[in-house]
């Protein structure tokens, strides 16, 4: 069978997703080195469902090939420091950083990968040293690149990843989830939408919004209720500071198996012993981690089909993005605890 036909059977239309990328990470050869740091992942499998928006600070700053740079703690300030030289380049990053911040508001951006262990695109845990070049372990401070630092600073609530963390089936999951449902509320936001289609959006969403957020969706509804004519405006509003804060949260194991128990609850009574016997050890076996949430899921489609359901047909969390990145697939991208 050709892939461009492993498509829902139901017509279900995928966002493209906007993701600012650290370029070298995409196989540009702009390292301090003039290598580059390719993650095929990226490359060859999320190019075909988003948009890249590709930067790199240090290439369009210092040049390549170029010294390394690090995070230096001088009185209080973390400044982007290359030692070999001791010019302090930090302006300079700051200046190309706001320019491409300015760029992603305009581009209205739903997330970004970025690199790992670089003083300008790293996430988590890069190195801020001492002036004279020393950095104690545990007893120093660490801190974000100074670019994605930024990055978080100005969009709190997109999806932000390294590459590394991304070889998390669950990470990866959840990240999936975060972008292709900000997308899909970016090009609803941007179509005019009538009080009815509002009304229709929140319901499609209904399941997806419990696996990540009860608390928020409780918050959503009545707010959607309440929605006119008249106060529209400010509704949508408030609307999508509720969606993209729910969106944002992580899914766990025991929050999709509660979706899955809701969705189940439609058709108990129309199944027969032995259906609901193998519903129950497909349950246990996603429970324990002997099967992947997509086994479950077809459970629930083929009965949408055989029975048919209007309300649970068009949920989005049956096909929360393009088939073909079969996250679902894998026993490891459904965890039980919060953390992310
Ligand atoms: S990590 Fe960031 S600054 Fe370094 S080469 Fe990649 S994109 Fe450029």
């Amino acid at each position: 069978m050709n892939l461009a036909q492993v498509e829902p059977l139901l017509p279900y239309h995928f966002p493209k997703p906007k993701i600012a990328i650290s370029d070298c990470l995409l196989g540009t050869e702009c390292r301090y080195n003039g290598g580059h740091a390719q993650y095929d992942f990226v490359r060859y499998k999320l190019a075909e469902f988003v948009e890249f928006k590709r930067f790199c600070p240090e290439a369009a700053v210092i040049g390549t090939p170029r010294e390394t740079v690090r995070l230096v703690d001088i009185n209080g300030q973390v400044r982007v420091i290359g030692p070999k030289s001791g010019s302090d380049y930090t302006e300079g990053l700051q200046d190309y950083t706001d320019k491409k911040m300015r760029f992603f508001h305009k581009q209205a951006i739903d997330g970004a990968v970025v690199k790992s262990r670089s003083p300008s695109c790293g996430l988590d845990r890069i190195k801020v040293y001492r002036p004279n070049g020393e950095w104690f372990g545990s007893k120093d401070p660490v801190d974000m690149g100074l670019f994605t630092k930024n990055l978080r600073q100005q969009f709190p609530l997109i999806a932000i990843e390294e590459e590394g963390r991304l070889q998390d089936a669950w990470l990866r999951e959840n990240f999936m989830l975060h972008i292709f449902a900000a997308a899909r509320w970016r090009e609803f936001a941007l179509s005019q939408p009538s009080v009815a289609q509002l009304q229709a959006f929140h319901r499609d969403h209904k399941y997806l919004l419990l696996s990540k957020n009860e608390a928020l969706y409780r918050q959503m509804g009545p707010l959607v209720a309440q929605a006119n004519a008249v106060n529209f405006d400010a509704v949508l509003t408030e609307y999508a500071a509720l969606f993209l804060a729910a969106v944002a949260t992580a899914t766990t194991r025991g929050k999709m198996i509660n979706v899955v128990e809701h969705m189940y609850a439609y058709f108990k009574d129309r199944l027969g012993e032995g259906e609901k016997a193998f519903y129950q050890q497909t349950l246990a076996e996603f429970k324990l981690g002997i099967v992947p949430l997509i086994s479950l899921m077809k459970v629930l489609e083929q009965w949408i089909h055989h029975f048919g359901s209007e309300y649970l047909a068009t949920q989005v969390i049956l096909n929360p993005y393009p088939a073909k990145l079969a996250l679902r697939s894998s026993i490891n991208a459904y965890r039980d605890f919060k953390s992310k």
